[in-house]
């Protein structure tokens, strides 16, 4: 059994028939559920729950505090390539794109993370395009163990790959995997990866559960807000996570809310996640799933941010760079895969943490080699 026969139970649901059949008094109940189910996750989605974001976020609030109390963990990314051999349509390393093309070398990679290290976040998160031929298994594993002599803690966001290859990763240091699944809806989702092994949704699915079976301690999941109808995606989503959580008690299961922003290609989205719907999101999320991190990216502007930690945010980048590199040099043909909201530094990230009444968490883990 995998997440795939969990989706198709809503194959033929009828999604828009449902949330408009919702009524203030569900939702009243689905905020008080002590274990809330999927019809109450459905209910916290509606629109009739958008009237009581104020009681959704109390109660986000307190679940946080109990389980995670008044923390925030912080991490940094590093791109070392932006080869890619997918077409995704809303991002600015897609295949078609003619921009700069760049791999770092491992000397480059280790001046970047001595120039990270100085940030003082031990927490980081390594990615590339998804160019298995060009920027593949046997590029990224030596980048992995020299980044692993300067961090404890080592997410990748890259190509899906097997159990046994995230087993050999975790032997080199890293204990996260980051993997979005982007939009849900096969159709969309068919539209949006025209070609690449991308375009394989089933191969992408289940790649945070082969992460899960490999003994990863932390997978971070997310739905790309503005593919797909926003409402079933979260849902979805949620889904997932809770599948996830529910199979996996030893994993720490985390869930993004990335929502598009400009890329280099200028991709239109077809939906959209406001401000005001990302907190009645948030919020739900938290109530359906109070021990799973909930992480917020520099893609959104900076006092949203800083508005959105004591709604239920566990987990926040800072001090990000987008293009490949970029933290001991940057040149001026660098292309970032899309543009960063918040460019406040690391250090301007702590402060407000702080000043917010909030501990940010610059390590939590050691591996004992
Ligand atoms: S989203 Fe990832 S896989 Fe798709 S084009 Fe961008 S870098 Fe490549």
């Amino acid at each position: 059994m995998s997440f795939l026969h969990e989706l198709e139970k809503y194959e033929n649901f009828d999604f828009e028939g449902y949330f408009n059949s919702v009524t203030a008094d569900d939702v009243k109940k689905s905020i008080g559920k002590e274990k809330p189910g999927a019809n109450d996750m459905l209910n916290l989605l509606s629109p009739a729950a958008e009237e009581f974001l104020e009681e959704m976020a109390k109660r986000s609030h307190l679940l946080t505090m109990q389980y995670f109390g008044g923390t925030i963990s912080l991490y940094i990314p590093l791109y070392i390539s932006n080869y890619c051999s997918n077409g995704c349509v809303y991002c600015g390393f897609s295949a078609g794109n003619k921009i700069p093309r760049k791999m770092l070398s491992m000397e480059e990679i280790e001046t970047e993370a001595l120039s990270i290290k100085k940030t003082g976040i031990k927490h980081l998160l390594v990615l590339t395009g998804e160019a298995e031929e060009k920027a593949g298994f046997d590029y990224i594993k030596p980048a992995i163990e020299l980044l692993s002599k300067h961090f404890p803690s080592i997410s990748v966001e890259m190509f899906p790959m097997s159990t046994e290859q995230y087993a050999e990763l975790k032997k080199c240091g890293v204990d996260g995997l980051t993997v979005y699944q982007e939009v849900n809806d096969r159709t969309i989702y068919a539209q949006v990866h025209p070609f690449g092994r991308k375009s394989d949704y089933n191969w992408r699915l289940e790649c945070p559960e082969r992460g899960a079976k490999a003994g990863f301690r932390l997978i971070n999941i997310g739905a790309l807000y503005g593919l797909g109808d926003v409402r079933k995606e979260a849902f979805f989503n949620a889904m997932h996570a809770k599948y996830l959580d529910d199979k996996y008690p030893d994993t720490e299961i985390a869930v993004s809310f990335p929502r598009i922003n400009h890329s280099e290609g200028n991709f239109k989205p077809q939906h959209r996640l406001s401000d005001r719907s990302f907190v009645q999101f948030l919020t739900a999320f938290r109530i359906f799933l109070p021990r799973v991190g909930l992480n917020v990216s520099t893609r959104e502007k900076a006092d949203f941010r800083d508005n959105l930690l004591p709604l239920g945010i566990t987990r926040m980048s800072a001090g990000s760079i987008t293009s490949v590199g970029g933290y001991a040099e940057s040149e001026e043909d660098d292309v970032p895969q899309f543009d960063i909201s918040d460019n406040r530094s690391v250090t301007e990230t702590i402060s407000m943490i702080k000043q917010k009444g909030y501990q940010p968490v610059l390590k939590d883990w050691e591996m004992i080699k």
